[in-house]
């Protein structure tokens, strides 16, 4: 702490902010401490800048001549069962959040089965331990569809940017995959980092626990192989973006802003442009956002307009890996 050097009312005044504030003379130090640089890369050479950008990159592009039966386009629905995963792993259990979590199990991932049901095509659920743990029944109920996959979501929703710690981050990953493989009955072969926010080790574990795919990360709107610090990695990486995922549409609004119709605008037409490309489609939402009732119908108007098109070969993640992983590159 810093000696504060001023006059009486200057210390009058000093203690009144204080009493209406709460503050402690820490508050004094953090205003006298020069500002953090704002712009570190300025003073990175190239070859810093380099190793930074390509940490992850693209090492191979993986978009097939062709997609299975003469398909143009493959379109790989995800589902993220966050449900109150987040809210836990911040230790801040609200009434609205928590239950707005398990809305996912209760009323929402039964919704969108039932639409998948009705329009007959599979999906892929990518669920944190955590959530499969608290409600048990949800891992039989999507495989008791038999065309589902699952793949893993993090222990707990934690944003390994921010946890930062290669010996938790894998105490973490161990733990996931041990939960998930009880409760499938097999290893789960897909992963999706929380909040697509990886640390700077995460792709080396993802690598290491022997996974076929991530669907994390955003370089392409093609699949493509990734490069750990500028060596091939042999792990596909089936693209996302936030253009393509429901929670900044329905999420970060509460539900206000905006209709569901003008999200479904958005997604038509990145399919429409997929589809004229030839090209993949991955399209992320959440129970506990898109099984609401008018939002769950738009998705089901979604699928039976991609259903229309000639062509359109809906697969799981791992089906569409596998296939752009052995297939040759047009
Ligand atoms: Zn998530």
């Amino acid at each position: 702490m810093k000696k504060i050097a001023c006059s009486i009312s200057g210390v009058a005044a000093l203690l009144g902010a204080c009493l209406l504030t709460g503050c402690t003379s820490n508050t004094t130090t953090a205003q006298t401490r020069p500002p953090a640089n704002p712009f570190p890369g300025i003073s990175m050479g190239l070859d810093e800048l380099k190793a930074k950008y390509q940490h992850l990159y693209v090492a191979r592009r993986l978009k097939p001549k062709k997609w299975p039966n003469g398909a143009r386009v493959a379109v790989a629905l995800s589902f993220d069962i966050d449900n109150a995963s987040t809210t836990l792993a911040r230790g801040t259990p609200g009434s609205e959040p928590m239950s707005r979590g398990q809305y996912g199990a209760i009323d929402g991932l039964p919704r969108i089965l039932s639409v998948l049901d009705k329009e007959n095509v599979p999906a892929s659920f990518f669920i944190p331990a955590v959530s499969a743990a608290l409600n048990p029944e949800m891992i039989p109920a999507i495989q008791s569809k038999k065309r589902h996959e699952i793949g893993i979501h993090g222990w707990i929703h934690e944003n390994l940017t921010e946890l930062n710690d290669e010996a938790k981050e894998q105490e973490l990953l161990n733990k996931s995959i041990d939960l998930l493989t009880k409760s499938m009955g097999k290893k789960p072969v897909g992963y999706r980092a929380p909040s697509w926010a990886m640390s700077q080790y995460t792709i080396k574990q993802v690598k290491e626990a022997g996974f076929l795919y991530d669907s994390s990360l955003m370089a392409s709107d093609d699949a493509y192989e990734i490069s750990l610090d500028g060596q091939p990695t042999g792990l596909v990486e089936l693209p996302i973006e936030r253009i393509l995922d429901d929670a900044p549409y329905f999420g970060a609004a509460n539900g206000s802003l905006p209709a569901p119709d003008l999200v479904d605008k958005i997604y038509r037409d990145e399919f429409d442009v997929a589809y004229q490309e030839g090209g993949l489609y991955v399209l992320t939402m959440h129970p506990f956002y898109t099984g609401h009732r008018s939002r769950a119908l738009w998705l089901d108007k979604l699928i039976a307009y991609m259903k229309s098109k000639p062509g359109v070969w809906f697969a799981t993640h791992e089906d569409v890996a596998k296939y752009v992983k052995t297939t040759p590159a047009g």
